[in-house]
């Protein structure tokens, strides 16, 4: 057992024995009941049970602890006391939710029953204190279905399989000819309970339960239970949640949205979780219960509308709002019931939203003062700025789209962006088609939390029915998808695979275009466009003449960023186009310029060729010979660009044979240039194969063994560089020799650099700035470099080859193994995302320690493609590195991630 705790946490009536402090103990669910509780929001009375107990009783073969039991009793005394009612009297009856609530919220994974505490007696009783006898049977039959499926379980695993009482309930409706719940008699509702009934003993051999503390218990072993159902486990999988933290359960006093037209249920966030504008935003239903809005049985009403049909309940409403976001300093997602106008609120929780909304709202929360920048820096998830850069429509071709009428109708903008793809109608499909490598539009009637893997392998999604807080919408934000909600013109047929809009008609494959930022639906493909930010960034283009609010957001955040972080961030480019990109991400440098990238375009191949078949050295230099006014005009153009910046440029690095003609056909045409036999060429290409290349010819090998290559890549590097200064600017290029394993390799290639140097500056009579170093990515290196670092004014940890290397595991063939490995905890994460920091991490440090005491001020950076991925950045900064290098797209994320790093300190 763990350190002590209590049993039960008591709310109600203004006084908590929690607080928002123990979400650990109380689940976040839990804690925010208590809180608000606390501050004089309106909450109905209840207990909590610790999620130590959920722990304790996964352990020990679904037992409680002691005394739990004793607790509860007393708890829900308390709960009588307060609300002068009791749970199982048959004249005036307690009815509880019993509700589950993680440490962090798991939207729809766990279970909950409502309206518990009802059977044959006590229902009579709430019809006759309601005075509303459709209500008390409406209530009831919710219940019954509730607790048989959640508790009882009475659903059948297999997915496809109808729901047995939600078919008893479309046949009533059906023989009743009704459309809607809500226009079932008091008799039907009377009827239903007792097929239901019947239906559960049937199937399950035995009877629903009566007496309201044996349901108790059997709802709260089913919400621990929960918490280890399939759906649970895979999203905690996907969102790292630990499976060891396990969930609360909170027993708390119903409240109802169902008792009338006065009476209604509703979500609302206190800011636009899309776009982050602060204006009131959220849903409801009239005389509707709990799940009903999120759930999209019914397409809700804006909550705007709450005005005009319960203006009192509204402004409180409102002014519950900004309490909360004041409180919590953080924008909320609010669960509210109105019992006869009456406002409750059931959960308060930190909102989830896109990328966009979350980086305007941490912006605007410290223009409001209500947070530091600080804080708003560690507010904003690095991974969301992704989305900031994700395309929008063209605005042409959305045009021509409508002129044709390939308008399909209009939806719920629930998540921004625009996503073009292929029709699929299963998450499943979803699934197997992406892997297939197609892009796809996930299109459902509405989702389920079943159909998450789905959803994060589709472009975007679409669903026929709920609203801008229904699961679609809530996940699609969450993972910044694209999605458009509550497409009611749309039908779909899932068995044959079609969806109609009138006489339209669209099969699985065919193409459809979302616009998740206005809710329209396209027939047909869109041409995509950069977004915003991008457009400002690169194309220098503003909308009318403005910068785009987004990027007024965007430029801010970075700007605070800038001034925060520690470590340097430079680029990974190899061509003019990609520095433009970073430089106008603000990047600082390039951190890799790899040469060999250069070799593929246009014909230079074949001079590429030459040199790697060439017989002796005088073959080889006429070959490069070739080759060097190419590579100079690369150089010059990407050192142009990056102006007093310094570019590191690396010597060639991969296998030579990656170069070699593969076809017969290029064969025979390379034997003609070169005016050499077929067959002598094709004997000389097989000679080159390697049985592991990885490990072969490559890296420094090569200049070793053919020094002139480096020479002339030297001698690109320095008259580029040369004539740049020359045309009065100021070039920094930092030479830098690939997969050196000791001090010799790097000083036989240095000695031939720095003699091109010395030569081309004479030859040209200026002097260029520059330097020269190593990547960093075999252990050997990592152990001998101290004497490395005699050799090397910079170190730049390789950490894709540093890792193969280092675990053994080549990248090309782990993926057979590696996912399952990291599925069973046999490691923490792929170590190709995310820098293995008690292996590779240990001989980054080792290596730091043993260069940086054998050199003052030798720089260090990474150049690996975690350079990118936030959390190896934070490891990077706590090793002391002095920068980290990634992709042009992901300079963003790179200095947001420094940032936090450097505030996480
Ligand atoms: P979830 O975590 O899936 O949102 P909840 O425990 O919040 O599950 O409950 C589901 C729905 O039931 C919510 O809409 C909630 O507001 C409603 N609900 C829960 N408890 C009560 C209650 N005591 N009275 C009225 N409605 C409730
Ligand atoms: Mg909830
Ligand atoms: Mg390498």
């Amino acid at each position: 057992m763990p350190k002590k705790y209590q049993l039960t946490y008591s709310f109600g009536a203004g006084k908590a024995q929690g607080r928002a402090e123990m979400r650990e103990r109380l689940g976040g669910k839990g804690a925010g009941l208590h809180e608000m509780t606390r501050i004089g929001v309106p909450v109905p009375p209840g207990f909590t049970i610790p999620t130590e107990v959920c722990s304790y009783f996964s352990a020990h073969q679904k037992r409680y602890p002691k005394g739990l039991e004793k607790a509860v009793a007393v708890a829900l005394k308390d709960v009588e006391k307060i609300l002068g009612r009791v749970f199982g009297d048959p004249a005036n009856p307690l009815l509880v939710s019993v509700r589950s609530g993680a440490r962090d919220s798991m939207p729809g994974m766990m279970d909950t029953v409502l309206n518990l505490g009802l059977n044959d007696r006590t229902v009579d009783g709430l019809a006759a204190r309601s005075k509303n006898p459709r209500f008390a049977f409406d209530s009831y039959r919710r219940f019954v279905q509730m607790y048989a499926d959640v508790v009882l379980g009475i659903k059948s695993k297999d997915k496809s399989a109808a729901d047995p009482l939600g078919q008893i309930l479309d046949d009533k409706k059906l023989r009743r000819g009704v459309q809607e719940d809500s226009e079932l008699t008091v008799a039907d509702l009377r009827e239903l309970v007792s097929e239901y009934k019947s239906e559960v003993r049937s199937r399950l051999g035995k009877d629903f339960p009566e007496d309201p503390y044996e349901q108790l218990w059997g709802a709260i072993g089913a919400v621990f239970g929960s918490w280890n159902n399939d759906r649970a486990i895979a999203y905690r999988e996907l969102y790292r949640i630990p499976h060891q933290w396990g969930t609360a359960v909170n027993v708390q006093a119903m409240v109802f949205g169902n008792l009338g037209d006065r009476c209604a249920t509703g979500v609302t966030f206190t800011r636009d979780p899309a776009t982050g504008e602060k204006r009131p935003y959220g849903e409801f239903l009239v005389n509707a219960q709990g799940e009903d809005v999120v759930a999209g049985i019914r397409t809700p009403r804006s909550i705007t509308e709450l005005r005009q049909v319960m203006p009192k309940a509204f402004d409180q409403l409102r002014r519950i709002c900004r309490l909360l976001e004041k409180h919590f300093r953080e924008m909320q997602d609010i669960e509210f019931t109105i019992e006869d106008d009456h406002l409750w609120v059931l959960q308060t929780r930190t909102g989830k939203r896109t990328g966009f909304a979350s980086l305007r709202i941490a912006v605007d929360l410290v223009t409001e003062r209500i947070i530091s920048r600080q804080e708003a820096l560690l507010r904003v998830e690095p991974d969301q700025l992704n989305q900031l850069l994700r395309p929008i429509f063209d605005r042409k071709g959305k045009e021509i789209a409508q002129q044709e009428g390939r308008l399909l109708g209009r939806g719920l903008p629930a998540g921004p962006g625009a996503a073009t793809g292929r029709l699929v109608f299963h998450a499943e499909d979803a699934v197997t088609w992406n892997n297939r490598g197609e892009h796809v539009i996930l299109c459902r009637i509405e989702t389920s939390p079943d159909d998450i893997r789905g959803m994060d392998a589709a472009q975007g999604i679409l669903t026929a029915r709920g609203g801008m807080t229904s699961h679609a919408a809530l996940v699609a934000r969450q993972m910044g998808k694209v999605c458009v909600a509550g497409c009611e013109a749309i039908q779909i047929d899932y068995t044959r695979r079609v969806l109609h809009v009138e006489q339209t008609e669209l099969r699985e494959g065919d193409w459809i275009s979302i616009d998740g930022s206005t809710g329209a639906v396209f027939r047909g493909e869109i041409q995509t466009l950069p977004s915003e930010i991008l457009q400002v960034l690169l194309l220098n283009r503003s909308r009318d003449g403005r910068q785009s609010n987004i990027y007024q957001y965007f430029s801010k955040l970075m700007k605070w960023a800038d001034q925060t972080r520690k470590l340097g961030v430079r680029t990974n480019a190899d061509q003019p186009d990609q520095a433009a990109i970073a430089k106008a991400f603000g990047s600082e440098g390039i951190g890799l310029c790899r040469t060999e990238h250069m070799f593929f375009q246009g014909d230079r191949i074949q001079a590429v060729r030459e040199m790697i078949l060439a017989d002796d050295e005088t073959g080889r230099r006429r070959a490069l010979a070739k080759l060097l006014p190419m590579q100079r005009q690369d150089f010059k153009g990407i050192l142009g660009i990056m102006g007093n910046l310094p570019v590191t440029i690396r010597t060639l690095d991969p296998p030579l044979h990656e170069f070699l003609p593969k076809t017969d056909a290029e064969i025979q045409e390379l034997a003609q240039v070169m005016g050499v036999e077929v067959g002598t060429l094709s004997n000389k290409v097989n000679v080159l194969h390697e049985f592991n290349p990885m490990l072969g010819h490559r890296g420094c090998r090569l200049g070793i063994s053919y020094p002139e290559i480096t020479e002339m890549q030297a001698q690109a590097i320095f008259e580029a560089a040369c004539e740049l200064r020359r045309e009065g600017q100021n070039p920094f290029p930092e030479i830098m020799i690939p997969l050196v394993g000791s001090r010799q390799e790097l000083h036989e290639q240095r000695v031939i650099v720095d003699r091109v140097a010395a030569e081309t500056m004479k030859r040209f009579g200026v002097k260029v700035r520059y330097s020269i170093g190593t990547m960093i990515e075999l252990p050997r290196a990592c152990m001998v470099a101290d004497e490395i670092a005699e050799e090397a004014e910079f170190f730049s940890f390789g950490t894709n080859d540093l890792t193969q290397t280092c675990l053994g595991l080549s990248r090309d063939d782990a993926g057979r193994f590696l996912p399952s490995y990291v599925l069973h905890g046999l490691l923490p994460d792929d170590p190709f995302v995310s820098i293995d920091r008690d292996g590779v991490g240990a001989l980054m440090r080792i290596a730091i320690a043993k260069g940086r005491r054998r050199r003052k001020g030798l720089e260090m950076g990474i150049c690996g493609e975690h350079g990118g991925e936030p959390r190896s950045i934070e490891f990077c900064h706590r090793i002391g590195l002095d920068y980290v290098s990634c992709s042009p797209y992901r300079i963003a994320i790179a200095k947001l991630s420094a940032a936090q790093a450097a505030l996480r300190k």
